[in-house]
This record gives structure tokens, sequence and C-alpha cells, in this order.
């Protein structure tokens, strides 16, 4: 009698976050960013998704871009603060029809002015479920398909939310909704991921939880960061910046530190990593050197094959 073969773990996946580039120059950092993230042959790509309609013409843009002229992947974030469920359906409707076969399914920031409006749907599960729907409608067009829906997940409380144990909660809402895998927000203490997996799991959350990884490399930047995601910024890391002789050692600073909590979340048992890049190529690949993190190569993946079994 022969064994039956092993069913061995699939290599930790890899994705790198992108937003639409604001001027000229910073559409050629870009474009250079792309050609030199695209032979590491990333799982996917995402592209951020925010502001006002030409911000998000950007974003599609982008994704426009990266269908036509690489061979990545693109995963496209959409907020549903603001919106009608119409402008919604048709958003996703026209993500479909550009060729976007995977979503991050996000509620956005609120606005700062109370009396704006906040749109028909109020939380991201809302979204999720809108996204299946149009998904059935649109049933020809992805063949036997489905679309990959990811969402945001919370190491350290989310600042809206009145505990831990909540964003939990609302994280196995999110996977009842239809969501498929979650990205973390940004995190500085190994321990915050761990606590979050295993709170997840023990609440009934089976999706893959993806730590989202960012090199911060600049000071200023860490403290922006921190203020827009209302997260108190790692003491450690704060001094290591603010105390470098120059770029070059701050740099270095920043792309250890994020190494160190990749590698000990891929060591925890992370599915995969998420690198928020900040459109920049550098801090994201010496962070993949230092983590060495393993890729199976592959041959470049023609769309039709991007759709998910049903
Ligand atoms: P939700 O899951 O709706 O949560 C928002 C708040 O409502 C939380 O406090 C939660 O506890 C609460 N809540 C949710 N559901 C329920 C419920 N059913 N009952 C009671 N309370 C509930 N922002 C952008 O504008 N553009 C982007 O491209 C973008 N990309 C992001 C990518 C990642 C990986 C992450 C982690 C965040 C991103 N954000 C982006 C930021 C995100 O929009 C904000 O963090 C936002 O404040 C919350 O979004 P959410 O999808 O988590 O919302």
């Amino acid at each position: 009698m022969t064994a039956p073969p092993q069913r061995t773990a699939p290599p930790p996946s890899l994705s790198y976050e992108l937003y639409p580039p604001r001027s000229a120059a910073s559409a050629d950092t870009l474009l250079r960013t792309i050609e030199e993230l695209e032979p590491t042959r990333p799982d996917h790509v995402s592209v951020t998704y925010s502001g006002d309609e030409a911000r998000r013409a950007g974003s599609l843009a982008l994704l426009d871009h990266l269908i036509a002229r690489t061979t990545l992947r693109p995963l496209a974030h959409l907020t549903c603060v603001g919106s009608t469920r119409a402008e919604l359906e048709d958003t996703v409707a026209a993500l479909v029809r550009r060729g976007v076969r995977g979503v991050l399914a996000l509620r956005g920031d609120l606005p700062e002015d109370p009396g704006t409006d906040r749109g028909e749907l109020r939380y991201a599960g809302e979204l999720v479920e809108l996204v299946r729907d149009v998904e059935r409608r649109h049933s020809a067009a992805l063949a036997a398909g489905r679309l990959a829906v990811g969402v945001a997940a919370y190491p350290t409380r989310h600042p809206e939310s009145p505990s831990f144990r909540h964003d939990v909660e609302v994280l196995l809402a999110k996977q009842r909704s239809g969501a498929d895998f979650a990205i973390t927000q940004v995190y500085f203490r190994p321990q915050r991921y761990e606590r979050l997996v295993a709170a997840a799991r023990a609440a009934g959350v089976t999706i893959p939880i993806v730590p989202g990884i960012m090199p911060v490399t600049d000071p200023r930047r860490l403290q922006t960061l921190c203020r827009l995601a209302g997260l108190a910024p790692h003491p450690g890391l704060a001094a290591a910046l603010e105390d470098a002789s120059g770029p070059a050692e701050r740099h270095r600073a920043g792309v250890a530190f994020a190494a160190r909590l990749a590698r000990a979340a891929l060591d925890a048992g992370a599915p995969g990593l998420h690198l928020y890049t900040f459109n920049e190529h550098r801090a994201a690949l010496d962070l993949l050197e230092r983590v060495d993190l393993p890729r199976v190569p592959h041959e470049p993946v023609p769309l039709d094959d991007l759709l998910l079994p049903a």
C-alpha cells in the first residue's frame, strides 16, 4: 500500500500596497517602483482608494496600468463612506469590467465634520455583502469564479472601537458577510499580531489574517502614520529614527525594525506578508532580503486564471 501524498503548506504569500501618484514626479517614482517590485512576483498588489473624484480616478488609472502593462494582479481597495449603495454597485461592476478580480472592502475614515453625509452603508461588512451581491449579478463576466474579497483587521484596537474584543467580533462578522481574507493595520509589537490571530481563531475566524508590515524610515512619516491610524509611535523605533546620523542609517534602522516584525509573524505562522511601500521599492526589497521569504518561482499568471474557484 502506498502512503497518501503529504500535503505541504503553501509558501507564504507576498503583496504590496501602492497608492495613486499625486504629481508627475511621483508618477515616475511609482513606475520605477512597479518595475522593481514586479520581479519579486507578488501574489497581488493592492491599490488604495480615498479622497475626491480626481484621486479616485487616479486609483482606477493605476489599476488599469497594472492590468494592461504588467504581470501583477491588482487588489482594488474600495471604501463605502460617503457613497450611496447605487454608486458602490456601479463602482464594483466597473472594477469587474476592467478585469479586477480582488477587492479590499473598507469603510474608510469618517469625515471630520459630523454634518458631512456618511453614505448609505454604515460598516465595511455591509460593503462585503454588496460586493458579493454584484458578483452574483456579474456571474457571466466572472465565468465560474468568485471575486477575492479582503477586509481590514486590527492588532491594536481601532480608534472608534470600544475594545479589542469588539474588533475581533467585527472581524468575525466580516467573515460571515463573505470576506475571504484579512490584512492587518500597521502594528509595532509582534505580540499584537499573535494576540489578534489567537483571539480571532478562538472566536471562530478561519480566514487568513495577513500581517501588514510597514518599513518606516523617516521620523516624520512615523508621526503622520500614527496620527492617521490612531496608534502610539513605538518609542524604540521613534528614537532610532530620530537619533540616526543620516538617511542611510535611518533606512537601516527602519528596515531592520520592520524585518524583525515580519520574521516574528512568519515564525508565528502568518500566511504571508503585506508590505506597505509608500510607493518606494528600496525599503520593501531590503526587508524581503532580510526576511528571506521563500518564493516559489512561477510564470506570470494570465488574467483568466486569477479567478478563485467558486
Ligand atoms: P469597519 O470594519 O466598518 O469598522 C469601523 C468601525 O466600526 C470600527 O470601530 C468597528 O469596531 C466598528 N464596526 C464595524 N462593524 C460593526 C458592526 N457590525 N457593529 C458595530 N460596530 C461595528 N482607508 C481609506 O480611506 N482608503 C484605503 O485604501 C484604505 N486602505 C486600508 C487598508 C488596510 C489594510 C487597513 C487596515 C486600513 C485601510 N484604510 C483605508 C483605513 C480604514 O478605512 C480605516 O481604518 C477605517 O477607520 C475603518 O475601516 P474598516 O474597513 O475597518 O471599517
